[in-house]
């Protein structure tokens, strides 16, 4: 286990503020955030109160003592009090069932089932051309006469696509192949 430097204790205590923060601005929900990160893993347990489902919502809003608004729910703040009291060494240890039982062990428990996270993207090269066709084939001739090729970074995943005067030049032909409202435009 490597030890945590103090600055990046502090980064990711940060990071868990903005977005708890964002949570309850935007999302109107209690959120409590806890991360860790070394130089192998990064990990994290998020706990939200799910909004009071059907009627119950509108019994809420109504209701003039509103035990539900954010922060004011007693189950809630127990729940969030325990989650805050665990340590970074323990996230980044322990498997998931240790961390609830050791956190929740007096609380009613119900674990659905696991899913892997995995990261993808929808950007494709065939998406960025047709973005590329939507400039027009003038704003693409002015970006060329200035540079060798159009480079599009997607913001998402950081995939970079550089299109060449060659490539530009296919963009812009095919369209002129393609009959107006042929099925072959996207
Ligand atoms: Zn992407």
């Amino acid at each position: 286990m490597v030890p945590l430097f103090d600055d990046n204790r502090n980064k990711i205590d940060k990071f868990s503020e903005v977005l708890q923060h964002y949570m309850l601005q935007s999302e109107q929900l209690d959120t409590t955030l806890v991360l860790a990160a070394d130089d192998k893993s990064a990990a994290g347990l998020l706990i939200q109160r799910l909004p009071i489902k059907g009627e119950g919502n509108l019994a809420a809003k109504a209701s003039m003592e509103d035990e539900d608004e954010i922060g004011r729910n007693e189950d809630y703040n127990r729940i969030s009090i325990l989650a805050a009291s665990l340590k970074s060494e323990e996230l980044l240890q322990l498997d998931p069932d240790t961390i609830l039982r050791r956190l929740f062990w007096e609380e009613k428990l119900l674990r659905l089932e696991t899913i892997t996270p995995r990261f993808a993207c929808s950007c494709s090269r065939e998406r960025v051309s047709n973005m590329i066709r939507g400039l027009g084939a003038d704003e693409v001739e002015s970006i060329l006469s200035e540079r060798n090729d159009v480079e599009v970074g997607c913001d998402f995943c950081g995939q970079q696509y550089r299109f060449d005067a060659v490539d530009a030049a296919q963009i812009f032909t095919s369209i002129d192949k393609q009959v107006p409202g042929s099925s072959a435009i996207q």
